[in-house]
């Protein structure tokens, strides 16, 4: 499976690794003609508001609301997954609007800006580890959204069909079973079954 990786701003490199340890081929994604070759698109961490920017600027919103209305994955993490979201607290904009969610930036506060945990997610055998930097929390999810994790009882990790968004950075370890389990629905989507 070929999955592409949003490279305007942030973690880019360190997601086409684990794509690669998970036995996918991973590219960095530019333009919007790109999303034409892959068979599933992870939007990284890095600042939403940045990306939302750059997005809107290359044409990316409308590119990639088609692409996923066309039912093919998409994987936001961190940052990624507030672009992925319907609603924002706050007055704060969103951006593609694709999941059922209200998400809430920075939500952990100073004390807790960013730390490391074994996350038990759904799908996956053992705790994953995940690194959680400045993260957003998912405070509210519709119908049509199965969680697959909390960490102290809020909603950090997240399914809609072939959409999937996780709160933290599961590409700065070297645990790669979410991009697994990203790469196992893309290989859904294009009707080739499991692994
Ligand atoms: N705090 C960042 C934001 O609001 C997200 C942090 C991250 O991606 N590590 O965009």
């Amino acid at each position: 499976m070929k999955i592409g990786v949003l490279a305007l701003q942030g973690a880019v490199a360190e997601h086409i690794r684990s794509i690669e340890l998970a036995g996918g081929e991973g590219v960095a994604v530019k333009r919007t003609e790109q999303l034409e070759e892959i068979d599933g698109l992870i939007i990284p961490g890095g600042e939403s508001t940045t990306i939302g920017k750059l997005m809107r600027k290359y044409g990316f919103i409308e590119a990639v609301r088609g692409y996923a209305a066309a039912g093919k994955p998409v994987f936001g993490t961190c940052a990624g997954l507030i672009v992925l979201a319907e609603r924002l607290t706050g007055d704060e904009e969103p951006h593609l609007q694709l999941m059922d969610m209200t998400v809430a930036r920075n939500a952990f506060g100073r004390q807790r800006e960013s730390f490391e945990t074994d996350l038990p997610v759904k799908g996956i055998e053992s705790p994953l580890r995940a690194v959680f930097i400045r993260a957003p929390l998912i405070t509210e999810v519709g119908p049509d959204v199965e969680v697959l994790s909390v960490y102290k009882d809020e909603i950090v990790t997240a399914r809609q069909g072939h959409l999937l968004a996780a709160s933290y950075h599961p590409e700065l370890t070297d645990d790669y079973r979410l991009h697994g389990l990203f790469i196992d629905m893309a290989r859904e989507a294009a009707g080739q079954g499991q692994r």
